[in-house]
Parts: structure tokens; C-alpha cells; sequence
């Protein structure tokens, strides 16, 4: 039996497609410079195995002008141009990508990757635009022409005069409706600002006629404005450059340039990966902590490119939680994107990478806890909290890597310490690893419960903040040591003097022990004589695993 063709309404189906695979009009212009990037990429490939072509960077760029006034905004390129045919052919036909047949007849070097291969981004222009006039002359060709639609009644193709090869996209831009702001496509900071968030890192310069404002000639007081031509892109990406050659300067502007924050970067990470994934990224641990990272509105996430063009601001998946202060970008071209160039929800690429730049910021704070300690604990008293909630809600394997970047205010030290530091110093007859809870470092020195372990000679941890207890009960352990509480009851010490004494001693109070637990009854369980206090005459004690300052804190909590 013949088969039968499928019959699409095109026309219905170009109004469904722009209309629903980009969440944000302004990637139009993204859409629009990434093609004019890829026209002038494919003159650079056809000049190196030809030697008539010769590719001198300078000459190519691409332009953006606007024309408030007639609602005309202008993407013009020095690229390789289309012919007739192929004006028909991939403006013609959607889903129908020149670059990607390109790609695929041609053997590309690494790093000068085409962008476009879906066929669609083109299209994106009739979400801003009325009508899209493309003027074209190809590489090789004597002639230019003209093709023209307002999105879903077909196109028109006619003869045009040009001069240079290349292209102009022409964008008649709508006017504004009730709930859509059009007219801010022809503003200059407006186009500026998305040329940033989008192309900054495209290859070839992105010009724009920027308005200045200059002294009129033979006044002092009167200003006129004039008209500068700019780069508006920083072209070359950081990333990608060898970093022998940059200094930290370099870092502190880039990091202030993306808005990552408005603090120095504490350190950063600056990662070339070349082997099972290929990726380039540079990270930053801010010096301050951002003014509403403990709270539900902060969002973690790094930068996500694809080839240099930015295809998400704030991926989540590259970073665990514990490490959400994390700041930053990854550019691979190794990821698959889907149509409206986003990235994949369960991308094996992405995961590896998202694995592979945990394991380097683990490494990256452990030497950095090595190497340069004050800095080290500089970012553990902005994020160190952050690390003790990645322990306490570990079901996986991460609390094996951070228990060894934890640290505590040590009673011995008068300091913060490692576990290690801890557990390499004590004494071989000290079965446990005692810490006192509190509020304050000075409230913790006045409990009684830890005058006998000082006495033994042991250093006692400091837990200040609510989740040090729960995080280390999530340990357990740490080196085989198990983690004990100076107020739970049985702290593995005796007091020499005290150990016959308890019974009778026990025995002899019976009654007034009798009567102070009538008096305080609704308070405590119990009345006991101590084996621990020295100097002081009472304490409060717990038997079980939580301790009175967990207490308190879970009593805090709602529910
Ligand atoms: P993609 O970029 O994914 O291929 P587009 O819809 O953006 O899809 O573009 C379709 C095709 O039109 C491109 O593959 C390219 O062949 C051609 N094209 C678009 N813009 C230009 C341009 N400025 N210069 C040359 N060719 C272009
Ligand atoms: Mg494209």
C-alpha cells in the first residue's frame, strides 16, 4: 500500500511553536546574534580549507540597531549570507537547520562549535515582531535578496540590492498590549542588558550606536547628546582562557561583572575538565554570606552555558544543597539541550559534571583548610553551619567527606578544631569525644558538668549552635570514638575520690532526695547523687541521647 504523508497546518503550527517553547520573549535577540555568530563561524571554517578565503577576525561583527520611532530593531551580521535557495530552504521550513547540515559536513574544532541545530530559534523573532524582513547575500554570490512574512500567512522572496555578503534581520516590533511591554525591545539599556545576560561570551563583537551625552561646543552649561558606536560583549569567556594567565583581579571583576555578589569572592575554583566530561567552570565561596542565604528564598544554582551562550541562570542540579553558597558558571558542550535550547531534566552530562565539581569543591576547602587556615575559617563561620545540616541530613555518603571539614571551638585550644585535630591529640586512656552544649562559648565554661572531664586533662568541644548536637548524632562516630555529652550519664570517668562514697552517701540523703523530687516534680525525673561535680554543688543530668539543649531546640520548633 502507498504510504501517506502527513499534513501539518503549518501555519498553525508555527503559532503553537512560538508561542510555547520560550518562557522568556527576550531570548529572541539570544536566538537572533547566536545565527549571526554561527553565519560568521561558517566563513572561518570554509577559509581554513580554502586559500582564496581569507578570515581576518577584524572584518566581522555583528550589529544591533534600533529604531525607536518606526519600531525597527536591526541584527545585522558580515557572515556567510544565504542564498535564495537557502533563504527558502531554512527560513522556509521549520525545524529545518542550515547549521546542523553544516556541522555535519564539516569536521568542527573543539571549542568553535556551531550553536544552532534545531531549525526553530529563528522563529522566536515573531514573538516580538509584526513582520521579520531578512536581507541576505551569500559568500560567492553577485546577488542579494529580500524575504519577508509576518509569521503564519507564508513568505515572500524577491531580488534586493545589498552590498556586503551577509545578513539583516529587520524586526518591525508589535506594539505594546495590556499585558505586554513591547516598546522596551528598541530601548538601548534594555538591549544592552539582555546582549549581556545572553551573548556576552559570543565570539565576535556585538556592536550597538550607544547614546553620550558631551558640553555643547562654546557652552559650559549646555549638554548634547551624541551617538558612539560600542562593543557591548566581552567576547573572549574567562572560562576559557589558561589560568597562568589570570590574576585574582581577573576573578573579582568577573565575579562582580555576573552579579554573582556584592562582596569579594573569598577563593575561587577554576576548572578545565577535558576527560569523560568536557567542561569549563569557575566557581566562587563568597566572603559574606548572602543576606538571605538562611532563609527559603535564596536559591542555589550555578550559571549554566552551552558553547558560550547562556541557557539557564540558576541551575540547581550542579550543586548539593551543602554546598549551595557555591556561586558561579559551567560552559559545556557536551550537553543535550532540547528545542527551546534549555537544558535536559535528567541530562547524564549534567550529572557527571554536577559530580565531578562537588569532588572539586570538596577538595578545593579541604586544602584550603590545609593551606590557609584563616581563610578557611572565615568561610566556615559565614557556610559552616551550611556543611553541619549537609551531615545531619545525610542518607547518602556525603557525611564521610564533610565530617572532615567541620570545626568546633575547642575548651583545650581556646580555638576552632578539626575532629582530626580532636582525635589525634587525645589521650589513650579517653574512650569519647566530649563536647558541652550552650548558647555562648562563656555560658558553656560556667556549666559544672565539664569540670571533671577538664580535671581528667580532656578537651571538650563547644557546640554554640542548634545543629551541632543533631549533626554529630548523624555521625555517631568519628574515628571509632563515639561522641559523648559531659551531661549525659555515663561519661566513661569517674571521679577517684567519689567511687564508694555514692552508695552510702546515696543511702544516708535518701529522704532529702525523697523530698526534693516532690518539690520538683513537674521538673525533673529524678534526684541523684553525682559522681562528676566538683566545685559545684547540683547539676542537671540526661539519660537518654537527647540532651537538655536538644531539648530545646526541638521544643522550639513548630509542629
Ligand atoms: P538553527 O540555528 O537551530 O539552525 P534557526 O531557526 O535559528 O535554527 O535558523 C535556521 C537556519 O537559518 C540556520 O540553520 C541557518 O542555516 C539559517 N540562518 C539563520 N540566520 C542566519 C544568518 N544570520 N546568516 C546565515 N544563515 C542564517
Ligand atoms: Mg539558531
Amino acid at each position: 500500500m502507498a504510504k501517506k504523508q502527513f499534513k501539518a497546518e503549518s501555519k498553525r503550527l508555527l503559532e503553537m511553536m512560538i508561542n510555547s517553547i520560550y518562557s522568556h520573549k527576550e531570548i529572541f535577540l539570544r536566538e537572533l546574534i547566536s545565527n549571526a555568530s554561527d553565519a560568521i563561524d561558517k566563513i572561518y571554517y570554509k577559509a581554513l580549507t580554502d586559500d582564496s578565503l581569507h578570515f581576518d577576525k577584524d572584518n566581522y561583527y555583528i550589529k544591533v540597531i534600533a529604531d525607536k520611532e518606526n519600531r525597527i530593531l536591526k541584527i545585522l551580521d558580515t557572515g556567510i549570507g544565504m542564498t535564495k535557495e537557502e533563504l527558502e530552504n531554512n527560513l522556509g521550513t521549520i525545524a529545518k537547520s542550515g547549521s546542523l547540515s553544516f556541522k555535519n559536513e564539516n569536521e568542527l574544532k573543539d571549542g568553535y562549535d556551531i550553536i544552532g541545530q534545531f531549525g526553530v530559534g529563528f522563529y522566536s523573532a515573531f514573538m516580538v515582531a509584526d513582520v521579520v524582513t531578512v536581507i541576505s547575500k551569500a559568500l560567492g554570490s553577485d546577488e542579494a535578496y529580500k524575504w519577508e512574512s509576518t509569521g503564519t500567512d507564508g513568505y515572500t522572496i524577491e531580488p534586493y540590492e545589498k552590498d556586503l555578503v551577509g545578513t539583516e534581520v529587520i524586526l518591525k516590533i508589535k506594539e505594546n498590549t495590556e499585558d505586554e511591554n513591547y516598546d522596551e525591545y528598541l530601548e538601548e539599556y534594555r538591549l544592552k542588558a539582555i546582549i549581556k545576560k545572553y551573548s556576552d561570551f559570543i565570539r565576535y563583537p556585538i556592536k550597538m550606536d550607544v547614546t553620550k551625552t558631551k558640553p555643547k561646543e562654546g557652552s559650559e552649561k549646555e549638554y548634547e547628546d551624541y551617538q558612539e558606536e560600542q562593543v557591548i560583549n566581552s567576547m573572549v569567556p574567562i572560562w576559557r582562557k589558561n589560568k597562568n594567565e589570570l590574576t585574582p583581579e581577573d576573578y573579582e571583576n568577573f565575579y562582580r561583572e555576573k552579579h554573582y555578589g556584592f562582596d569579594k569572592p573569598l577563593t575561587h575554583i577554576h576548572i578545565s575538565a577535558d576527560g569523560a566530561v568536557r567542561y569549563n567552570a569557575i566557581l566562587f565561596i563568597p566572603e559574606k554570606i548572602p543576606f538571605d542565604y538562611y532563609t527559603k528564598e535564596y536559591e542555589k544554582g550555578l550559571e549554566l552555558y552551552s558553547n558560550g551562550v547562556l541557557i539557564m541562570s540558576k541551575c540547581s542540579d550542579l550543586l548539593p544543597d551543602y554546598y549551595s553558597f557555591v556561586k558561579g558558571m559551567v560552559d559545556s558542550e557536551d550537553l543535550s539541550l532540547n528545542i527551546s535550547r534549555e537544558i535536559l531534566q535528567h541530562d547524564r552530562q549534567l550529572k557527571l559534571i554536577a559530580k565531578n565539581i562537588k569532588n572539586k569543591i570538596t577538595s578545593h576547602l579541604q586544602s584550603l583548610l590545609k593551606d590557609d587556615r584563616d581563610n578557611y575559617e572565615t568561610f566556615y563561620k559565614s557556610f559552616g553551619r551550611q556543611l553541619k545540616y549537609g551531615v545531619y541530613s545525610d542518607f547518602g555518603s556525603h557525611k564521610d567527606v564533610l565530617q572532615d571539614l567541620l570545626m568546633f571551638y575547642s575548651s583545650k585550644e581556646k580555638k576552632m578544631v578539626t575532629l582530626d585535630e580532636y582525635v589525634s591529640r587525645m589521650p589513650e586512656d579517653q574512650k569519647y569525644i566530649y563536647y558541652a552544649s550552650g548558647e555562648t562559648v562563656e555560658k558553656i565554661e560556667k556549666l559544672p558538668q565539664i569540670e571533671l572531664v577538664e580535671e581528667k586533662g580532656y578537651e571538650i568541644l563547644y557546640f554554640t549552635e542548634d545543629i551541632d548536637e543533631f549533626a554529630i548524632k548523624m555521625l555517631m562516630k568519628y574515628k571509632e570514638k563515639e561522641f559523648k555529652s559531659v551531661s549525659s550519664g555515663d561519661l566513661g570517668i569517674e571521679a577517684e575520690e567519689n567511687q564508694n562514697k555514692t552508695e552510702e552517701e546515696e543511702k544516708e540523703n535518701k529522704d532529702l532526695f525523697e523530698q526534693m523530687k516532690k518539690i520538683l516534680a513537674d521538673k525533673v525525673n529524678d534526684v541523684r547523687i553525682s559522681k562528676r561535680l566538683k566545685t559545684h554543688p547540683v547539676c542537671f543530668a540526661t539519660d537518654g541521647e537527647i540532651t537538655i539543649e536538644m531539648e530545646k531546640v526541638l521544643s522550639q520548633m513548630p509542629g
